[in-house]
């Protein structure tokens, strides 16, 4: 254990000076108490005395210690409030997803963004070259499907060209928040092979009030609209929204059943705690089925992080075949106990 980066809690527990012979028990469990099942607990010490007895203490309760971390002479345990919060129970292998984020700057400043992309967000590109050639090499591999995401992938002038040459190699969805189909944009838009190529449009809410609240004033309507362009081009749409609580969820399925929205072109996730988010669900490396992530500064484990030391696996994008193998790697190290924690956590 012990990482890099600090992983994002949604509890912050300081022990002062407790031990769990003086007091710190009564506080884990009112902290325990305020949070939900799944939740990340970090709890501060300048004694690392009581590492042994949380360990064992985690062991008893079901909960899962997953990181320990010196920071600034005091130590930093995180664990997590019972099993994972979630068990979608889908069975994708690993290796068979591959990610690729073409840029890091987006027209929109989201306040939950995964990777802080924003206008002011400094272009990181993967570039049309690299890309050709992780296409190419991904096909030996076995990636059965390839998603593309930006920032915002459409500001890039030869987005047209990286999808066409990952969509040469496995059927492509391009995650775009819509706004930008016009002019020479819509030019490629239209210029895209519609059976290899689909969309994923970000939609948070039914109506504008919550979407426009964490995405920019007057950002649903466009984005509503992108969505009908795109369908109107005869290409795939799936819908994804971002979401806090499970009433959110319910009501956004309530709304795509009223717009015939297939279950297939549906993704519903919670806000994750990572990039510019203040709130949401915080994820650990051993929280994740890994879905090979790759940017211009490395290849990640998965792309809810793809900026986060935490999650790096590697510098080096090539060999493809490297990265893979130590991705495979370190999950089949992960002891069944982690195995069993581990989720999907659905980006696309
Ligand atoms: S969430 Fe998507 S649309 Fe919003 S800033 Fe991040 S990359 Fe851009």
């Amino acid at each position: 254990m012990g990482s890099s980066m600090r992983i994002p809690a949604n509890v912050e527990l300081d022990a002062g000076t407790k031990t769990f012979a003086s007091g710190l028990l009564p506080d884990l469990i009112a902290a325990l108490r305020g949070g939900r099942k799944g939740d990340l607990v970090a709890v501060i010490s300048g004694d690392p005395g009581i590492g042994p007895d949380l360990e064992a203490w985690c062991r008893f309760t079901r909960n899962t210690l997953i990181d320990m971390a010196v920071e600034e002479g005091r130590t930093r345990w995180v664990f997590r409030y019972g099993e994972a919060a979630e068990d979608v129970g889908e069975n994708r292998p690993v290796g068979s997803r591959l990610w690729l984020y073409t840029n890091f700057d987006c027209n929109l400043s989201c306040d939950y963004c995964c990777v802080r992309s924003s206008p002011k967000a400094r272009r990181r590109a993967l570039g049309l070259e690299r890309v050709r050639r992780i296409a190419i090499e991904a096909t030996q591999l076995g990636v059965s499907e390839i998603f593309v995401t930006g920032g915002e992938p459409f500001m890039l002038p030869d987005i047209g060209e990286i999808l066409a040459a990952c969509a040469a190699a496995a059927p492509t969805t391009v995650l775009t928040n819509g706004m930008l189909f016009a002019g020479s944009r819509l030019e490629t838009l239209r210029s895209l092979p519609r059976e290899r190529v689909a969309f994923q449009i970000s939609l948070d809410s039914p109506t504008p009030e919550r979407h426009d609240r964490h995405r920019g004033k007057g950002t649903w309507a466009r984005a509503w609209n992108g969505i009908q362009r795109v369908r109107a081009e005869g290409f795939r749409v799936r819908l994804a929204a971002a979401v806090s609580t499970d009433a959110e969820a319910r009501e956004f399925q309530s709304f795509l059943d009223v717009h015939d929205v297939s279950e297939e072109n549906r993704v519903i996730r919670r806000i994750a705690l990572r990039g510019t988010a203040t709130e949401g669900i915080a994820l650990a490396r051993a929280d994740l089925v890994p879905e090979e992530t790759i940017t211009a500064e490395g290849v990640f484990w998965h792309p809810v992080g793809a900026e986060d030391s935490d999650l790096l696996v590697s510098r080096d994008i090539f060999p493809l075949a490297q990265s893979f193998a130590d991705v495979r790697r370190a999950f089949d190290r992960e002891s069944e106990h982690q195995r069993r924690l581990a989720r999907i956590f659905n980006c696309a």
